[in-house]
């Protein structure tokens, strides 16, 4: 075991650190207060430092990177806001992946190079009104007619919604009741039938787009069927790299909160004294480190492991929750060593409080984590229905 990081992952770091502080920090207040959201000019930034689609093959644009040094770049982005970092987890551990583990050549040069110029970018529709942590529910149906599936029906909370030019929709392709009925086909933004609910107003994670999709007899080539009836187990293969994204958006939260922290501490006086110099304000900042670094070791363990294939569905579930939950504590903390000042907008914390709630909900909330450890811890799949 080697917690080392090699002469190329420490460069990636340092890159990707310096492009978040110095291009990227001045923007938050620009996606905080009027929503808007990354740009084709900044994306095309990302591209050029081979940041879009990290770990997908040279071959087809990608930086050809494992699932380890993903992590590594989407931890340094979220530090400074999990928005500046959405871009590399969609090409780098989200639905591009889904194409490029399971889709035709064809399909992956047609939908791969886009994503990693940043032209084109793909979000993952699986939600839907009254299909969320039952996934296996969902009634968005695809129907082969002729040359073109006819899609019907509604997503929902879909991250990049209206934004992103690719959808990977979780469809219910024949009668099949369950799993065994669902695969994953690419949408394009403007396919006949498709339109865009209004944009959610979520407490947090403002300037990343989120709404729903709505299908009305939406015409989609035959072509763009990726995972074809049956293959639900692979969809769900595919989302235990995603899983390690979600994990790392809370870690980055958090250590960007620690940081915050350590530094407050070392200016604010109170009694005379900086504040650090107390040891409850010490114990906070230490609890905080160990949370922090706790998450770290569990994604790094799962990412690593992963190498250029897939995490165990038990290491990115174990990661995914422990890092969701300290997300939401090690940004609390934060704010209470900031007083008053925490609570303010004028200070990062509150925001960084707010942006950490959303990862425990979205892919896969955290008791439905612990679903999936217990299982896979117990050899057993437990029905919950
Ligand atoms: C910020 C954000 C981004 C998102 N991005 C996307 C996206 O890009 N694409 C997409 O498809 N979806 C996305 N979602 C949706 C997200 O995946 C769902 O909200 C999530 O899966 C939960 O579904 P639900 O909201 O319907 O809650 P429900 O499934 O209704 O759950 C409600 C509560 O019941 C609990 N619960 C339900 N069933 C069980 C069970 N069997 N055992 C124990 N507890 C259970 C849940 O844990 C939860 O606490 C996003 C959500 C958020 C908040």
């Amino acid at each position: 075991m080697d917690f080392q990081l090699s002469e190329e992952q420490k460069m990636l770091k340092q890159s990707v650190h310096d492009f978040a502080d110095q291009r990227l920090a001045p923007m938050i207040a620009e996606w905080e207060d009027n929503g808007a959201s990354l740009d084709h000019t900044l994306l095309s930034r990302y591209a050029d430092m081979g940041l879009l689609g990290i770990t997908l093959p040279e071959e087809y644009g990608g930086t050809g990177l494992t699932a380890f040094d993903a992590v590594l770049a989407i931890e340094e982005l979220a530090r400074v806001s999990p928005i500046a970092a959405m871009p590399v987890f969609e090409t780098s551990v989200g639905p591009v992946r889904v194409v490029e583990l399971f889709g035709t050549e064809e399909q992956k040069q047609r939908f791969i190079p886009p994503a990693c110029t940043g032209e084109k970018l793909m979000a993952v529709a699986m939600t839907e009104p009254e299909a969320g942590s039952a996934l296996t529910d969902l009634s968005t149906r695809a129907i082969l007619k002729g040359d073109h599936y006819i899609v019907n029906g509604q997503k929902r909370f879909i991250s990049g919604g209206g934004q992103s030019e690719y959808y990977m929709v979780y469809v219910r392709l024949g009668e099949t009741k369950g799993a065994r009925g669902i695969g994953g086909i690419v949408i394009e933004k403007d396919s006949p039938g498709f339109a865009f609910g209004k944009q959610e107003t979520f407490m947090g994670l403002h300037g990343m787009p989120s709404c729903d999709l709505i299908f009305e007899d939406c015409l989609v080539p035959k072509e763009n069927l990726i995972v074809p009836e049956g293959g639900f187990a692979f969809l769900m293969q595919a989302f235990d790299v995603e899983r390690c994204g979600n994990a790392t958006m809370s870690l980055g939260i958090a250590w960007g909160a620690l940081e915050a922290a350590k530094k407050y501490a070392q200016e604010r006086k109170a009694f005379g004294k900086l504040i650090c110099e107390f040891q409850g304000v010490q114990f906070l900042l230490a609890d905080m480190a160990m949370k922090v670094e706790a998450a770290r070791l569990l994604i790094y363990r799962a990412a690593v492991n992963a190498g250029l294939g897939i995490p165990s569905i038990y290491e990115s579930s174990v990661a995914k929750c422990f890092a969701n939950e300290i997300g939401k504590e090690v940004t609390d903390m934060a704010l209470q060593v900031f007083g008053g000042y925490g609570y303010s907008k004028e200070y990062p914390v509150e925001r960084m409080l707010r942006d950490s709630r959303g990862w425990p909900v979205a892919g896969g909330t955290v008791q439905i984590q612990r679903v999936n450890i217990a299982g896979a811890m117990l050899g057993r799949r437990f029905n919950q229905r």
